[in-house]
């Protein structure tokens, strides 16, 4: 190639991978059929491989959503299928009258990448929400056994917990979550970051006959748009749960298992100030793809509260979900991925940053899971269009973009998907588009 032609391709638009035929008949099927509460599916997919995916008329993405953070290894790692033929020729379920050796095996693991003190203990489920739900059960015995009351239980502003009644009822976003009241009592929310907010919350009238029992937080909140809490404001709610008896619960959720380049977000000094959990839950990335969720409690203060017959799952912990979460925990450590899950979103934040593109004004996140801030809220026709031209984004918030491709990344992927996201159209952010946002 001379040096004209290269010119010429670094300037070509993207090739395009619009919805074709195929998947367009399987999407009016889909929506025949489906309850609407996603909508319309972007593209009806037929295979992965590491970090693309293919839709059913053969277009290729580069996946930067990783199935909302969830494909760990990308798609089709070999290690991760080994372990699924492995453990299905064996046996897939047994309910939990009977254990495995794979989930006793990840309940230690899990606990030693916590560095959980002794005592500390695991209990596993099958969903984000569903961890969040064993925490708040958890914390109404803790407030009992504090005051001979249940107490209140805080989440922050623009928090997202999850979608069943006991989380909804801590999870902000008031279009998801008010028409469905009643929710839960005993529960609300503070001003994420306001530390004179947090102090009344513990200190103020209301403590005195509705004491807080517990606190949950995300240390970068994930679905309001990779928003990071400052570490001076953990470490108040740290010190003030402690100085009260509260629980400061953990909700990793999202961040954790390698994502933000720590195995858990709060052993990251920048997010968390060095401060400890009482309780964290897990769900998403752990088992690589595979359904899986759980808590962890710190110590055995916590660790002792659910007792035989108060808490349970059919599914949680089984033998598949769990070699598969082993496999995906020893594949991150094996492949290096904590390093360069670090190194490729550094890669990520400064490409993005230095690309020129006018509609971008900032970039944000750890690791792997990133934003970029849009100039206006165009941020579902940003992505529609990066579809159209084989790049999977998410529009986490009207006006940003939320990047959290599989941990197993290369450097050439990361520069591809910088390169799309400068070639997007300038016209799309002009809020008096006649398209305007979805
Ligand atoms: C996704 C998410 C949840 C809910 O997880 P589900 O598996 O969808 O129930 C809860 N908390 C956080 C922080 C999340 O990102």
């Amino acid at each position: 190639m001379n040096k004209a032609d290269q010119d010429c391709a670094n300037v070509a638009e993207p090739a395009e991978t619009v919805e074709g035929p195929r998947s367009r008949q399987w999407a009016d099927r889909y929506d025949h059929v489906h309850m609407q509460v996603f909508g319309r599916p972007g593209r009806v997919m037929d295979h992965g491989q590491g970090a693309w995916i293919w839709d059913i008329d053969g277009n290729r993405y580069l996946d930067m959503l990783a199935g909302i953070a969830v494909n760990a290894l990308g798609y089709a790692h070999p290690a991760w299928n080994r372990a699924l033929a492995q453990q299905a020729g064996k046996m897939a379920h047994i309910s939990n009258f009977f254990a495995s050796r794979p989930q006793i095996e990840l309940a230690e693991r899990l606990l030693e990448l916590a560095q959980a003190p002794d005592g500390s203990r695991v209990f596993f489920c099958n969903s984000g929400t569903e961890a969040n739900e064993a925490a708040i059960k958890l914390a109404r015995l803790h407030g009992t056994r504090m005051g001979g009351h249940p107490g209140r239980i805080l989440a922050l502003t623009h928090s997202f917990h999850g979608r069943s009644m006991g989380s909804l009822s801590l999870t902000w976003k008031p279009a998801i979550r008010e028409p469905f009241q009643p929710l839960v009592p005993g529960m609300g929310f503070l001003p994420a970051g306001d530390s004179t907010a947090l102090e009344q919350a513990f200190t103020g009238e209301e403590a005195s006959d509705q004491p807080v029992v517990a606190v949950i937080l995300e240390l970068i909140q994930g679905e309001a748009g990779v928003l990071p809490l400052e570490p001076d404001y953990v470490e108040k709610v740290r010190e003030l749960c402690s100085r009260h008896g509260a629980l400061m619960i953990l909700d990793e959720v999202q961040t954790g298992m390698g994502r933000t380049g720590h195995w858990f977000a709060f052993q990251d000094q920048s997010l968390s100030g060095g401060a400890c959990p009482d309780v964290l839950t897990f769900a998403k990335g752990v088992a690589g793809g595979f359904p899986m969720g759980g808590m962890i409690t710190f110590g055995s203060g916590p660790s002792g509260l659910l007792t035989p017959g108060t808490h349970g799952s059919t599914f949680g912990g089984n033998p598949l979900g769990s070699a598969l979460a082993l496999t995906t925990l020893e594949t991150i450590q094996r492949e290096g991925l904590l390093e360069r899950a670090e190194r490729m979103g550094k890669r990520l934040r400064d490409g993005i940053a230095a690309c020129g593109n006018p509609l971008f004004t900032s970039v944000r996140g750890r690791g792997l899971l990133d934003a970029i801030q849009l100039r206006s809220p165009c941020a579902s026709k940003v992505a529609a269009w990066c579809l159209d031209h084989g790049l999977i984004v998410n529009p986490v918030a009207p006006d940003a973009l939320r990047l959290a491709p599989p941990l197993i990344i290369q450097a050439d992927q990361i520069d591809l998907a910088v390169d799309i996201l400068s070639k997007v159209p300038t016209r799309l952010g002009d809020v008096d588009s006649p398209q305007g946002d979805r």
